[in-house]
C-alpha cells in the first residue's frame, strides 16, 4: 500500500493543505518579473565572461559542516538535514542536507571535476533555491532564491588578484543599475588572511574578557566560541561595547593591507562608490580578505532585512574541502529581496524599465481565437498552431462559449479577437477585432499574421 492511501482508522482530513511555513508559490504575472531579473543577470554575466553551473540541491552534510563552518548559525541551527536510508546492501546510510548556500557546492564541483587543471580562471554563475530554517518574515524565507557568481582558479590564473575583487564589485554595480535598483550602497571590509584573523580573534577575546558579562547571552557565548561573530550583533544595548573593540584593519599584515588598498583603488578608478565598514565580517567562516554587502535604504520594501546581497573572498576554502589551492571570490544576491525592492520601487513611481512596470507583467497575447460552436474547435486549434509556430502568442477559446462571453474573455488576455464561425471556416477567412481601436475586419486567413503583429 502506498503511503498516500488511506490507512485503516485514519480520520478524514478536513483542512486543506498549504505551502509549508517559510515557503511560497510564485505565480504569474509576478513570475514575469522573476524571469526579467534572471535574464538581465544572465546577460550581464555573459558580458563579463561567466558560464552557468548547476549543482545538486542536496549534498553530503559534511560539505557544509566543513565548508561553511560548524560554529555558524547556518550549520548549527538552520540546516535541513536528514539521514538518507540505504536502499540496497551495497549502499550506506548517509547524512544529507538541503543546500543552505551554493558556494560550497560550486567549490566541491570545482575540485571533483578538476577544473583547476584547466589552468585558467573559472568564472561561474548559478541561479537557484537555497534552504535555511530561519524565522520567516518579510524578505526572509526558508526556501529562497539566490543568484550568485564565483571566480576561482589556481594562483597562476590570477585568481588572487585584487582586480578580480574589483571586477566582481563593478559588475554588481552594473547589474543593479541595469535592473534599475535605486539607492543601493556598497559596504566593504577586509577580514585579512587566516593568520591575520587568528591574531585579531585573540585580541578580540582579550578585549571582550572584562566586558562580556555586560553583554547579551548570545554575545557572551560568541565571545567564547567565535568572537568575530560578536561584530555581527545588532542588539542595541551591546553596540557601545562593540564599537569600542579593536578593529580588524589594525591586524592586517602588509600583503592583506596592500590587497585591500588595491581593491579600493580599482573601484575608485571605475567610479564605484563604497564605504568601508570595519564591522562587516559576514556570517560564514570561509571568508578571507575582501568582504562586502550591498544594502538598500529603509523604506525600499525589505523591512528590517536590508541586505540585498553579500559576498567575499575565500582563499582557503578549496583546501578546507580537500582540494588544491584555489583562491576565489564570490557573492550571492537574495533574489526574493531583489524582487521585493523592484516591486516597491515600481509601485512608487508607477513606471520603469521593461519588466518593472506592473502593468506589463501580464503582457497581453497577440490573439484570442473564438470558435463559434464546438464543430469549429478543431479548426480553431489548427489555426492557433499555425500562428503560434509563426511566433505569435495565441489563446484558444471554446465553442461552447456564447459570442459575448468570448469577447469578454478575449478582451482580458489578448489584443485581438479572431472569430471563427461556420462561414469563416468554409471560406478560410476570419473576423478580427482590434480592442485598442475597436476596428473590425473580415480577412483571408493568409493575411492574419500581418494584421496580428
Ligand atoms: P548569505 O548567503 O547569508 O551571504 O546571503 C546572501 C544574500 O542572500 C543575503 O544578502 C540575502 O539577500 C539573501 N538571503 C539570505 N538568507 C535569506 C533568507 N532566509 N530569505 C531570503 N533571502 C535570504
Amino acid at each position: 500500500m502506498s503511503t498516500f492511501e488511506k490507512q485503516p482508522g485514519q480520520q478524514k482530513q478536513s483542512s486543506s493543505l498549504k505551502a509549508v511555513r517559510g515557503t511560497r508559490d510564485l505565480l504569474p504575472p509576478e513570475t514575469a518579473l522573476w524571469n526579467h531579473v534572471e535574464s538581465v543577470a544572465r546577460d550581464v554575466f555573459a558580458r563579463y565572461g561567466f558560464g552557468e553551473i548547476r549543482t545538486p540541491i542536496f549534498e553530503d552534510t559534511q560539505l557544509f559542516a566543513r565548508g561553511v563552518g560548524e560554529e555558524t548559525d547556518i550549520v548549527s541551527k538552520e540546516m535541513y538535514t536528514w539521514e538518507d536510508r540505504a536502499r540496497a546492501q551495497s549502499e550506506k546510510a548517509q547524512s544529507l542536507t538541503l543546500r543552505p548556500e551554493n558556494t560550497a557546492g560550486v567549490v566541491r564541483a570545482y575540485i571533483e571535476h578538476k577544473l583547476g587543471e584547466r589552468g585558467d580562471l573559472q568564472k561561474l554563475f548559478y541561479i537557484g533555491p537555497q534552504f535555511r530554517r530561519e524565522r520567516p518574515q518579510r524578505g526572509r524565507y526558508r526556501q529562497f532564491w539566490q543568484i550568485g557568481c564565483e571566480v576561482l582558479g589556481p594562483v597562476s590564473s590570477g585568481a588572487e588578484s585584487p582586480v578580480r575583487d574589483a571586477e566582481v564589485l563593478e559588475m554588481l554595480a552594473t547589474l543593479l543599475d541595469e535592473l534599475g535598483v535605486r539607492g543601493w550602497q556598497l559596504a566593504l571590509n577586509s577580514v585579512g588572511s587566516a593568520e591575520d584573523r587568528k591574531r585579531y580573534n585573540a585580541a578580540l577575546r582579550e578585549a571582550l574578557e572584562p566586558v562580556k558579562a555586560r553583554m547579551c547571552e548570545d554575545n557572551q557565548r560568541r565571545a567564547e566560541t567565535n568572537p568575530l561573530r560578536v561584530l555581527d550583533s545588532k542588539v542595541p544595548a551591546d553596540q557601545e561595547i562593540i564599537d569600542a573593540l579593536p578593529k580588524i584593519a589594525d591586524f592586517l599584515d602588509a600583503d592583506s593591507a596592500a590587497h585591500f588598498a588595491a581593491v579600493r583603488a580599482a573601484l575608485d578608478a571605475c567610479g564605484v562608490a563604497y564605504t568601508v565598514n570595519p564591522r562587516l565580517v559576514r556570517g560564514l567562516d570561509y571568508y578571507t580578505r575582501t568582504t562586502f554587502e550591498f544594502t538598500v535604504p529603509d523604506g525600499s520594501g525589505l523591512g528590517t532585512q536590508n541586505a540585498l546581497l553579500g559576498g567575499g573572498r575565500y582563499d582557503g576554502l578549496s583546501e578546507m574541502l580537500g582540494g588544491p589551492k584555489a583562491p576565489g571570490i564570490g557573492f550571492a544576491i537574495g533574489e526574493d529581496r531583489l524582487i521585493l525592492v523592484l516591486q516597491e520601487q515600481a509601485q512608487a513611481n508607477k513606471s520603469g524599465a521593461p519588466g518593472l512596470d506592473p502593468e506589463t507583467w501580464g503582457q497581453k497575447l497577440d490573439a484570442y481565437i473564438a470558435p463559434m460552436g464546438v464543430e469549429r474547435n478543431a479548426a480553431a486549434l489548427a489555426l492557433a498552431r499555425e500562428l503560434r509556430r509563426a511566433g505569435l502568442s495565441v489563446e484558444v477559446g471554446d465553442g461552447t462559449f456564447r459570442l459575448k462571453k468570448s469577447f469578454e474573455a478575449a478582451d482580458k488576455v489578448a489584443r485581438h479577437i479572431v472569430v471563427l464561425g461556420e462561414d469563416e471556416v468554409a471560406s478560410n477567412t476570419a473576423t478580427v477585432k482590434t480592442f485598442a481601436t475597436g476596428a473590425q475586419v473580415k480577412i483571408a486567413q493568409t493575411e492574419l499574421q500581418a494584421l496580428l503583429r
